[in-house]
């Protein structure tokens, strides 16, 4: 599964966060297998579809796609020098999909910040540095190794040691690897170094619990959103204590301790959601009267691929696919009316899934 790892300084908030995303992974009943490592938290993507497609199937059972966010502590300034779990800590980042990078916007005297004051964008830059030279030291090493091989005058080597060295400028002038233009083919020559300023980011900016509905009011996280958006980055604000709060209620509870606060949804589904969209993923349902159930793709994927989310076999003896859009399907309100009107399509093998299409396989077993 697709993980987002979280990243930020002492002290920002990051367990109190994590703690409500294992707690509402906990509550939800379809992936009770999902909580071994104590360092992952599972949790269900929200998606307001599943419940129309509930209403028109009216299935037995329903099951939402799930997400993994992974607790990443331990980051200090010297990291890439080895300070604190140093190493260890940036191993960790290169196997995440993304980064949630927790920013500290709250003011609390009882609770000390590492540099002294709440300060949020020296607190991105101090984390942002120490990615940028573990980087470094990977891209080096990478272009010392290559070099000896470019006297072959191999084609791939010389792009690729002509793609390092553009990344390694960037890196020198303090710019993540993700801020240069660089082709599909590019990327995938300096794939294999999982460089960390590649990695898509997300800023959680942590606000105090009395600012949750105003939070956007605040003016740390004003400066957030101006440092993020030249980056074409996105900022959700949420209070971790006040998320870990949520956390602990019954559904119904929630809905009541949300609208007491003068907020739409939690701030964990709203940091999901923009995850989720951050990695690029789509939703693919499946709507049978056993059960209706939201499935994870990346953009891009074709139907045969996406069938082996499911099972390799759905994959392997893929036929085609029967296709609605969910909004048709809303719309007609029965897969017998979206048939009436030609809605539904039947697909091959090249077909490429949209977010939101309702899909049926036919497959050779
Ligand atoms: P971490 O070191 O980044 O994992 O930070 P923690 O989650 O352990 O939080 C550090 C301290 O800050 C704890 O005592 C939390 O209770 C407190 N804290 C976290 N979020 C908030 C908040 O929104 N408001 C206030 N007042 N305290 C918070």
């Amino acid at each position: 599964a697709l993980k987002a790892g979280i990243v930020g300084l002492p002290n920002v908030g990051k367990s109190t966060l994590f703690n409500a995303i294992t707690q509402a992974g906990a509550e939800s009943a379809n992936y009770p297998f999902c909580t071994i490592d104590p360092n992952v938290g599972v949790v269900e993507v929200p998606d307001e579809r599943l419940q129309k497609l509930v209403e028109i199937v009216v299935p037995k059972s329903i099951v939402p796609t799930a997400f993994e966010f992974v607790d990443i502590a331990g980051l200090v300034k010297g990291a890439s020098k080895g300070e604190g779990l140093g190493n260890k800590f940036l191993a960790h980042i290169r196997e995440v999909d993304a980064i949630v990078h927790v920013v500290r916007c709250f003011e609390d005297d009882n609770i000390t910040h590492v540099s002294g004051k709440v300060d949020p964008i020296g607190d991105i830059e101090t984390i942002n540095l120490e990615l940028i030279l573990a980087d470094i030291e990977s891209v080096d090493k990478k272009i010392e190794r290559s070099r000896k091989n470019l006297k072959g005058g191999d084609k791939k080597v010389v792009a690729e040691v002509e793609c390092l060295e553009r990344i390694k400028e960037a890196l020198y002038n303090d710019m993540p690897a993700r801020s240069l233009d660089l082709t599909d083919d590019e990327r995938l020559l300096v794939r294999d170094l999982h460089l960390l300023t590649m990695k898509p980011v997300l800023y959680a900016a942590n606000v105090s619990e009395d600012e949750v509905s105003t939070a956007d009011d605040n003016a740390y996280v004003k400066i957030v959103k101006e440092f993020a958006e030249k980056e074409n980055n996105e900022v959700v604000s949420i209070s971790a204590k006040v998320e870990s709060e949520i956390a602990e209620l019954e559904d119904e509870e929630k809905a009541m301790f949300l609208e007491e606060l003068g907020l739409q949804e939690s701030g964990l589904n709203r940091l999901i959601k923009a995850a989720y969209r951050k990695l690029g993923l789509y939703t693919y349902f499946t709507a049978g009267v056993q059960e209706v159930r939201a499935w994870t793709i990346r953009k891009g994927t074709k139907a045969p691929q996406a069938a082996g989310v499911i099972h390799t076999d759905f994959e392997r003896g893929f036929i085609r696919a029967e296709v609605v859009s969910y909004h048709d399907l809303a719309a007609a309100g029965s897969m017998a009316g979206a048939k009436e009107k030609g809605q539904v399509r039947l697909e091959g093998k090249e077909y490429v899934v949209n977010d939101g299409d309702v899909m049926h396989f036919r497959f050779n077993v």
